[in-house]
């Protein structure tokens, strides 16, 4: 049965800033040693951290709210994930890279009594790939004349060096002034689910002859437009704007849909092409199935492709029209045996000849846009990861027993999990959790990436 619902008001009020949106996340990364952890208790503010108490998730702290003058972000420590000396070089790879991926903006900590070491040196080179904003730290700058060493630190080429002595606050004030100027005032719009402006994009995708043509232009009726590749030409129309329940949707790659290919050799080849970049180029795609036919490995590639790009997804079976009962007797078992991956994906049972049903298709669209979009805040999803972690623990293998200690979600579009946990999680338990996630959030019409990053 469903987890005791857990109240989440204290969770979600401390997640969501005045705007509404979820905190910014600020990383803290560097070599053992450099200071990293006496950082974090500063930038705290050495109040008592504010984190919620879930059962199973924050035994082993590694992420905390910090409100400094009423400005609230979340630190997380990534120091955690060290480091065995022999494998350095990979540990620290893995480590700035969960910094840019989690974070908002990302502080690396070098320690100013020993200079620059190549451990250093990886850590930048991991972090400018990212292209988060880096705040460089030379701490232990307990004194003027290594506050003065830290300028050797501008070759890096990181920006400014700020020098700070974490232990007994030098410069903190100036510290924290650049990590506001690094973080975000909010996340970046796209995490949290507003539209990008302009028509949302929709590829109606499909093995030749399942229909495609025949439902843009059911869907167009009068109302087409062309919308040029390029703008101010009218060479090569690829996209099609179309007004459906209310709004203006953009029909990308409708070029090869409407334009009937010939069968020479390699129109195969060139069709599965387009699909891919029609898929591509959409945020969210059609995949019309021919009921008349039974379901083909064709069918399952192009769905397959729609969730591996990681992209909405809506399933149309089309010519309705022609089912009888037994035809549809053996559909339903193809549904059942082929797309269980898949599930989350909402149907409709359309007709582009009829038109029967496809009035559906645009409220099947939105709630996978929807889905799509949502970003589920770390607060919350922490305390739902307590719940469930305490009810349904990992099994013990080899006498162990795999604990998450943390989880988050970096992005959405779609939306993308990382799961910190303090051992190997098995595949059925991430299916599991990949379950209840949808269970309890919804994540209707789109794919969800989990990831685990094992702490040693
Ligand atoms: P971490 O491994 O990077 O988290 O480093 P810690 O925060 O555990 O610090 C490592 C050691 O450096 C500890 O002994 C700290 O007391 C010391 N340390 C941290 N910050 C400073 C500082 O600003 N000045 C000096 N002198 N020592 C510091
Ligand atoms: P495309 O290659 O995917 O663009 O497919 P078309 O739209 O060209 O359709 C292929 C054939 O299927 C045409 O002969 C259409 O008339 C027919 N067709 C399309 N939709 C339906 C439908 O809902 N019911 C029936 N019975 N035939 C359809």
């Amino acid at each position: 049965g469903n987890a005791e619902p857990l109240d989440l008001s204290g969770a979600l009020e401390a997640e969501l800033d005045e705007a509404g949106g979820p905190l910014p996340v600020l990383a803290i990364v560097g070599r053992p040693n450099v200071g990293k952890s006496t950082l974090v208790n500063r930038i705290l503010g050495r109040r008592e951290a504010v984190v919620q108490d879930v059962p199973g998730v924050t035994r082993d702290r590694v992420y905390y709210e910090a409100n400094w003058s009423g400005r609230r972000f979340i630190v997380v420590d990534t120091g955690g994930w060290e480091v065995d000396v022999d494998g350095l070089d990979k540990r620290v790879a893995e480590q700035a890279e969960i910094a840019v991926e989690l974070a908002d903006a990302v502080v690396l900590v070098v320690d100013t009594t020993v200079g620059l070491t190549d451990t250093d040196e990886a850590f930048v080179r991991v972090l400018r790939r990212g292209k988060k904003p880096v705040v460089l730290v030379a701490n232990k700058a307990d004194n003027p004349q290594l506050e003065a060493e830290a300028s050797t630190l501008w070759s890096l080429g990181l920006g400014e060096p700020h020098p700070v002595s974490a232990m007994h606050g030098r410069g903190s004030g100036d510290l924290l002034d650049a990590i506001f100027a690094a973080l975000p005032e909010r996340p970046p719009a796209e995490l949290l689910g507003a539209p990008l402006g302009g028509p949302r994009r929709v590829a109606l995708v499909g093995k030749p002859n399942v229909g495609k043509s025949s439902l843009l232009n059911r869907l167009a009726g009068e109302d087409r437009v062309v919308v040029d590749s390029v703008a101010g030409t009218t060479r090569d129309p690829v996209d099609e704007l179309i007004q459906l329940g209310g709004r203006t949707w953009r029909f990308v790659d409708t070029a090869g849909i409407r334009r009937r290919v010939n069968q020479t050799y390699g129109a195969d080849y060139y069709a599965s092409l387009r699909t891919a970049a029609a898929i591509e180029k959409a945020e969210v795609a059609v995949v019309l199935i021919d009921v008349s036919e039974s379901m083909a490995e064709q069918d399952l590639r192009i769905i397959s492709k729609v969730a591996e790009a990681g992209r909405a997804l809506v399933i149309a079976y089309n010519k309705w029209d022609t089912l009888d009962e037994e035809r549809r007797y053996y559909l339903e078992r193809e549904i059942d045996q082929e797309l269980v991956q898949v599930q989350w994906a909402p149907r409709v049972n359309i007709s582009a000849s009829t038109g029967r049903h496809v009035d559906k298709l645009v409220p099947a669209i939105e709630a996978a846009l929807d889905g799509w979009e949502t970003r589920i805040a770390t607060g919350r999803l922490n305390a739902f990861l307590g719940t469930l972690v305490a009810e349904h623990p990992h099994p013990v293998r080899g006498g162990k027993q795999p604990r998450i200690l943390f989880g988050t979600q970096p992005s959405a579009k779609p939306p993308r999990f990382v799961l910190f946990a303090s051992g190997f999680l098995e595949a059925g338990y991430r299916r599991f959790i990949e379950r209840r996630l949808r269970e309890e959030f919804g994540f209707v019409g789109t794919p969800i990436e989990l990831s685990v990053r094992v702490r040693e």
